[in-house]
């Protein structure tokens, strides 16, 4: 029985671009009682390790936590999986809207304390006692009820761009500092307002809507799936959107525009701009909104001393960034006394420019390729290549891709081939290929076949 993983990330993404299947990254997650999480986490493994499933997840005694890539032909028996449990029955996966197929290159499936860090002590209060989710329209009807009091549960760098108008947007770097701050300032309110609350995905206000019902919070409401849901409905069900700006997410775009409106200022210069960057200095790594004007004249830095830094040979740098690790503003998630324009804690629902309608944005085109073989011989002098054919078949007139570590991608169209010796012009599987290549090619260079 296999309980771990047996390949490496690089064979994974192999095996991937093999298979060529569309695989759908989604993620979810549930309270519940678990009784043995390290048999809830065994079982798990095994019966996803079977339908190709890759990701994090995360399991506790309180439930779990995933983010899947899953082959999209398994998509239904992966569910399956997960309605074997009760606590799992009709659970929602969040599909997301743009797939990588190389996502997640590994299966982990994690025991943990918990499946998020809220520092909540869970034994105090009954977590599964929640708020009453509300989907995007019964959410839009209750933040236009007066006497209704709405929360952003993220963090500073999060609302800085996007939140629901209105919303109270504690100036916290973690959600578990957040929780004492909104319990005292609306201590006064616990009986007769609607303590409305939301966050990106809705993970963290299924705890959090517990525990303010335990603050003593009567009327307790949460966004159901979170900003992701909510932008995801009102599109589908053209519906106004209360949220102005953009989402904060945290792959590699940083964010997902939910309205045109720019809520928030380029740190550096005060223009409207809302796109995160990463301080260039790897010894600072702030976080902060920078406008391409900035970006151009910074190079990507926050600071005039970070720009000198980064010019700095790299072994200086690193000599710099010894010692220095604990006052690293790294731990400081965007917040420095360089930036001007850094907004926090309150912030205006003003709309203070309109995003361009992004123009010719050039998107990553993916080279779809099979595995055919692996070369076995070059004839320098003839200027020959021998591979082998492992794997489905190679036709004249193929688009075919060399690889490896030295050769680096070669591609070329094939015109003319030997197959076990004698011209022909299709090999299969076992056969031996030979064909002329104006280059060197290495031992157990692989050979593609493009196809798209
Ligand atoms: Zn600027
Ligand atoms: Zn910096």
């Amino acid at each position: 029985m296999q309980l771990y993983n047996t390949l490496s990330a690089e064979e994974r993404a192999e095996l991937i671009d093999q298979a060529g299947k569309q695989r759908l990254t989604l993620s979810f997650y549930a309270y519940a009682k678990i009784q043995d999480p390290k048999k809830f986490r065994d079982d798990l493994f095994i019966e996803w390790n079977k339908l190709d499933a890759l990701g994090r997840t995360y399991v506790a005694k309180e439930g779990i936590n995933a983010q899947m890539s899953v082959p999209a032909e398994n998509f239904e028996a992966f569910r399956e999986t997960l309605e074997a449990y009760d606590f799992m029955k009709n659970i929602r996966l969040n599909v997301a809207v743009e797939h990588d197929d190389h996502s997640f290159l590994k299966l982990t499936v994690k025991v943990r304390d918990k499946i998020v860090a809220d520092g909540l002590n869970d034994e105090t209060f009954d977590v599964t006692n929640i708020g009453v989710h509300l989907k995007a329209q019964e959410f839009n009807e209750i933040l236009d009820n007066p006497n209704t009091i709405v929360v952003d549960f993220r963090n500073h760098y999060e609302s800085e761009i996007g939140h629901f108008k209105g919303a109270i947007t504690p100036d916290v770097e973690t959600f578990r500092e957040s929780l004492p701050i909104i319990n005292e300032q609306l201590k006064d309110f616990k009986e007769d307002k609607n303590l409305v609350m939301y966050c990106t995905g809705g993970i963290r206000c299924e705890k959090a809507s517990a525990y303010f019902k335990h603050q003593g919070f009567k009327n307790v409401f949460q966004l159901e799936g979170g900003i992701i849901n909510y932008a995801k409905q009102i599109k589908e069900e053209n519906l106004e959107s209360k949220f102005i700006g953009k989402n904060f997410v945290f792959d590699h775009r940083l964010g997902e525009r939910i309205t045109d409106d720019i809520v928030s200022q380029c740190h550096q210069c005060g223009k409207p701009c809302d796109n995160h960057t990463n301080c260039e200095n790897d010894g600072c790594h702030l976080l902060f909104i920078q406008c391409d004007d900035c970006k151009a004249a910074m190079e990507n830095c926050c600071s005039t001393e970070c720009l000198d830094i980064i010019h700095l040979p790299l072994v200086e740098q690193v000599k710099l960034r010894r010692g220095i690790q604990v006052g690293n503003k790294v731990f400081r998630k965007g917040k420095s006394d360089k930036l001007a324009f850094k907004h926090s804690g309150e912030l205006s629902d003003k709309s203070l420019a309109l995003a361009e309608k992004p123009t010719a944005i050039r998107q990553k085109i993916k080279v779809k390729k099979v595995l055919l073989g692996k070369a076995e011989h070059y004839y320098a002098k003839a200027q020959v290549a021998l591979f082998t054919i492992e794997n489905q078949e190679l036709n004249l007139g193929d688009k075919i891709l060399i690889s490896g570590p030295t050769t680096g991608n070669q591609e070329l169209v094939l015109e003319k081939m030997l197959v076990n010796g004698t011209e022909g012009a299709q090999a299969k599987m076992g056969d031996k290929v030979t064909f002329t290549l104006p280059f060197r090619i290495r031992l157990s260079d692989k050979l593609y076949k493009i196809t798209n």
